[in-house]
């Protein structure tokens, strides 16, 4: 199943509170029509019903697939600075769910998972769309990083893969769309890419040599969704 809650939120435009109903937990293979409203940004994003700005709801959300083997979880931008701790607590909710979790699910370890961690609405779309592409996610952040080495300023916003052809990527970085060959993918990746320290933990982002990241508060909002592992995460497993 996939698990919604209700909240008001102010437009970011003109303040006007409306109701907005967003999904906590998603669940995929039962909700297809989820995997399209991330993909065209429309989940857990409000539209004015006044002004017609989009405010988006930047809150936590639990995402799997038990076809695909997706287990992906997306905390707020706001977040980003204690990607560490937060990796760990991602890749315990999965070992908790998944590997110690009911009997009848031990089956499907017979097919690695894909366990992430992103930050944002947008990452978690690019995530899927990377996914779906079959992009190589290292291959993908290398040159997300190549891109700041040759533009520093770069670093101050993500990178996002914003659609994906046979022949071209586009990517969205502060300075604008960088449009670029796919085959660039195959380039030798930059001198400070280091791909096994990339793949170390559920935070596959070129961000982690960016950012230095701070030790998680316990009053920090992303750990609400982690705060009740067993309540909400086993509730994705339960109608499978
Ligand atoms: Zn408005």
């Amino acid at each position: 199943m996939s698990t919604y809650q209700s909240v008001r939120l102010a437009c970011r435009a003109c303040g006007l509170e409306q109701p907005l109903r967003y999904a906590l937990t998603i669940n995929l293979g039962r909700h297809p029509a989820l995997e399209e409203e991330i993909l065209a940004g429309t989940l857990n994003r409000l539209r004015c019903v006044e002004c017609a700005e989009i405010t988006e709801f930047d809150e936590p959300v639990a995402v799997i697939d038990f076809a695909r083997r997706w287990w992906l979880t997306c905390f707020p931008k706001r977040e980003l600075v204690h990607y560490r701790a937060l990796a760990v607590a991602v890749r315990h909710d999965f070992v908790q769910n998944i590997l110690a979790g009911p009997e009848r699910v031990h089956p499907l370890l017979e097919d690695p998972w894909q366990v992430r961690l992103v930050f944002g609405l947008d990452a978690l779309r690019e995530k899927l769309l990377v996914w779906r592409s079959g992009i190589d996610e290292a291959a993908l952040e290398a040159l997300k990083l190549a891109l700041v080495q040759s533009e520093p300023a770069r670093a101050f916003a993500p990178i996002m893969l914003q659609s994906a052809q046979d022949d071209q990527l586009e990517l969205r970085a502060s300075d604008g769309v960088i449009v670029l060959p796919r085959n660039l993918l195959s380039a030798p990746p930059p001198s400070r890419f280091n791909r096994d320290e990339l793949l170390c933990d559920p935070f596959v982002s070129y961000q982690r040599w960016l950012i230095v990241s701070e030790p998680l508060s316990s009053m920090s909002s992303a750990s609400t969704i982690l705060a009740t592992p067993r309540s909400s995460a086993p509730s994705r497993l339960r109608d499978q």
